[in-house]
């Protein structure tokens, strides 16, 4: 045999025995360098093939015996191993029985002097790779050790590849199962071939229990026939359903959650469906891969959006847009059915003041609190709007009279008397109600509406607190209104306003012993305008404190001409209202006025009404009980109208109460206000007050209020509100009045 040079022998080889990348080994041991190791008792054997291996740059190692063999494979990277089967002590055959049963993944070459057919076979039967006799031939040799080199990096490499594949086919079920939606396969029938574990989370099934079933089991029974050839959708590409919403069913839950259902055919996706040899012309369909995406909080944010669309968010009551568009239903069907409906437009008296007093916040509680009340005073189909600020409208389809709205009203007015408790204040608050009526008072959604306003600004200008019925005459008191509070912010400058008088009279005594001073409006181009209509524009627009500091001012410089005149047992009666009570200064204010006009404290009563003081905080409280240190005196009018607890009373100074004129004038033909004047002047005994009754215009109710023991009274009867002028000549002159008084 011709001898190679190293370089031929070296391209023969064609193998790397020092492997540098470090990842062709199959074993677990894959990153270490493989050495060759040479097992050889003789030891010119063992030089020979070292010599021969090291010329092909392998990393080489040689043993004498079994043993040293044995150590060196357990504890180095041996990739291949020439072995020779005559040794003393452990020979060839134990090495290869020992590598084998521990399962070393070395590759052995056996390389022996032994000819025989049997030993060749043993070998090969005990795990040997190859069997070359010695004496060998190079070339031999070389392609043994070639091809096994060869094999085992085969190996190695799809060693890694089976490896990679566990690896990523570990990472795509770990993100199919973490994924925010259910993916699903179903097989050509339709039933679940595969499913991730977002079932459980979404729809509480648990995996194993979904497999296998139909999808209609699944879906609800609404959807159906929605979701049949979407589900399982057969088509591919652009054709493919997507975006289509369903609804599933949760175990055990009744409630359906949403699905925003993506269902792809197997053509998209690479996950062995075809087999082999079918080309995509002769494709066969084998099932869907579909993925599910909960979309309950888009649901929810839609009907969020939808409810904001139609409903005020304070109260959650619907808003002017969902009150039209049923008043329009509502109209068609009066219209058909030749059918009445009402519609109330109800502001709440003096919301501005609490609002602006005790903030927003209580502001907006006291609106929620009040529309649960009002909520309660409905029927169903009635429609109760809030279209702003303190203003509700009413939509009652279903009235077979004004009667029925009348009784509605009523109920309102009522249970808004009960105070409301806000944070930690007790709030009082009333309504005016106006009214109008389909088909009398308006065939359209507009003047319906606007025909209740302006019923509603009647009311305010009668008192509030009360419902009307919309009236053709009101048109034009609603816009002389709008026009009016212009006139009203000139009116002090200009100085238009101008103070009567009315006297409170002692019937026992006979005597005037009080002038109240009533403020009256000299309008340039509408003549004189009472109280009534404007103190609440005033109050409104909070030039009710100009104009009250005016009256103080006024009255005092008027009281102390009387009391130079010698008209000196006079007090005088001052309306003051809650706005003004609320300045900081008004004690200091009143106290300065009095005192420049050299008029002491008891010459000057405070009238507020039971209400103002309700809504009031300890601050009212406590600027009265410092004015009625000072000797001022404080009664509390229209009393009975409002909502007054004992205890409430018994914490403010009062001197006395003023028995609202509703009650006088009534009394001859209601007992219950008679029970009232005589519950009222029973309970002013026990409390120490004094008692007047206003509005008393006839002989016979005088009579009446004289055997109740009431002995201060107010009314036409013994004068009506007058000019200054009129005032002092009746004070001057007593005995006109005592011809009036019937003893
Ligand atoms: P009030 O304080 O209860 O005054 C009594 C009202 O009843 C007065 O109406 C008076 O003219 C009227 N009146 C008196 N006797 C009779 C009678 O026998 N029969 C009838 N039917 N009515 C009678 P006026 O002057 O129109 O005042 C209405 C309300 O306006 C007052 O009710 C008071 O609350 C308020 N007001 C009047 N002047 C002022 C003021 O200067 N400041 C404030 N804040 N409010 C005022
Ligand atoms: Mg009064
Ligand atoms: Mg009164």
């Amino acid at each position: 045999m011709p001898e190679k040079t190293n370089e031929q022998m070296n391209n023969e080889l064609n193998i790397t025995c020092t492997n540098t990348s470090g990842n062709t080994n199959a074993s677990n041991r894959t990153d270490a360098v493989e050495k060759i190791l040479i097992v050889d008792d003789e030891k010119l054997h063992q030089y020979s093939l070292m010599e021969l291996m090291k010329q092909n740059n392998c990393d080489v190692e040689c043993v004498s015996s079994g043993d040293e063999a044995i150590e060196i494979i357990q504890n180095n990277n041996i990739g291949i191993v020439l072995l020779d089967l005559n040794m003393d002590g452990i020979n060839g055959e134990d090495v290869m029985r020992f590598i084998s049963k521990n399962d070393i993944n070395t590759t052995i070459i056996v390389v022996s002097g032994e000819t025989s057919f049997e030993a060749a076979e043993n070998a090969l039967k005990h795990g040997a790779y190859d069997y070359i006799r010695k004496p060998y031939s190079i070339d031999n040799l070389l392609n043994s050790v070639n091809n096994a080199t060869k094999k085992r990096q085969l190996e190695a490499d799809n060693h890694k590849m089976h490896a990679q594949l566990r690896e990523s086919e570990k990472l795509h079920r770990y993100i199919v199962n973490k994924s925010p939606d259910i993916v699903y396969i179903l097989n050509e029938e339709g039933r679940f071939t595969f499913i991730n574990k977002r079932i459980e989370t979404l729809l509480g099934y648990k995996v194993r229990e979904v497999i296998g079933k139909h999808y209609t089991e699944l879906v609800h029974d609404d959807d159906i026939e929605k979701a049949q050839f979407k589900f399982n959708e057969r088509r591919t590409g652009n054709r493919a359903s997507i975006n289509i919403e369903l609804k599933l069913k949760c175990k055990n839950n009744d409630h359906p959650r949403n699905f925003d259902n993506r269902i792809l055919p197997i053509e998209i996706n690479s996950v062995g469906v075809y087999s082999s040899h079918e080309t995509e012309d002769n494709k066969k369909f084998i099932g869907t891969y579909g993925i599910a995406r909960d979309i309950t909080d888009r649901i929810e944010a839609e009907e969020i959006i939808r409810f904001q669309a139609y409903h005020d968010m304070l109260t959650r009551l619907p808003n002017r847009t969902l009150l039209n568009d049923r008043l329009s239903q509502a109209l068609t069907h009066a219209r058909r059915n030749k059918t009445n409906l009402s519609v109330m437009f109800l502001d709440l008296d003096r919301f501005k003041m609490i609002n602006d007093t005790l903030g927003h916040i209580v502001g907006d509680h006291l609106l929620q609190a009040v529309a649960m009340r009002l909520r309660h005073c409905l029927r169903e189909g009635d429609t109760l709007a809030r279209l702003g600020g303190d203003e509700f409208t009413l939509l009652l389809p279903e009235v077979n009279s004004k009667q029925d709205a009348k009784l509605v009203a009523k109920k309102i007015i009522k249970s808004l008397t009960m105070p409301f408790k806000i944070d930690s204040h007790e709030l009082f608050v009333s309504t005016s109600i106006g009214i109008s009526h389909y088909p009398e008072d308006g065939e359209s959604i507009e003047s319906l509406i606007k025909h209740a306003d302006i019923a509603m600004y009647s009311v305010k200008g009668n008192g509030k607190n009360n419902y009307q019925f919309y009236d053709n005459k009101m048109i034009n008191a609603y816009s002389n209104h709008l026009s009016l509070e212009n006139d009203l912010r000139r009116a002090l400058d200009d100085d238009q306003f101008e103070v009567y008088y009315q006297p409170q009279i002692n019937i026992e005594t006979r005597e005037i012993f009080a002038m109240e001073a009533l403020i009256r409006w000299n309008h340039p181009d509408r003549g004189m305008i009472n109280p009534g209509e404007f103190i609440a524009l005033a109050e409104e627009t909070r030039l009710i404190k100009q104009i009250g500091n005016w009256i103080f001012q006024n009255t005092c410089a008027e009281l102390k001409r009387w009391r130079e005149m010698g008209l000196d047992d006079i007090r005088i009666a001052v309306n003051v209202s809650a706005i003004q009570l609320e300045q900081y200064d008004f004690v200091e204010f009143v106290l300065d006025v009095l005192s420049k006009n050299d008029i002491p404290g008891e010459f000057l009563e405070i009238e507020i009404t039971e209400n103002t003081l309700m809504h009031d905080t300890d601050d009212g409280i406590l600027k009265l009980r410092e004015l009625s240190a000072n000797g001022i005196k404080i009664a509390i009018d229209d009393f009975g109208t409002g909502y007054s607890s004992l205890n409430y009373l018994k914490r403010l100074p009062i001197d006395t109460l003023k028995i609202d004129q509703s009650f006088v004038r009534d009394m001859s033909k209601s007992d219950e206000d008679s029970s009232i004047i005589k519950a009222i002047i029973a309970m002013a005994k026990g409390l120490n007050l004094n008692i007047i009754s206003e509005g008393v215009e006839t002989e016979e109710q005088l009579e009446q209020l004289r055997t109740w023991r009431c002995k201060n009274m107010q009314g036409f009867l013994f004068g009506r509100p007058m000019p200054c002028i009129d005032a002092v000549d009746m004070l001057k002159d007593h005995a006109q009045i005592k011809m009036h008084i019937v003893e």
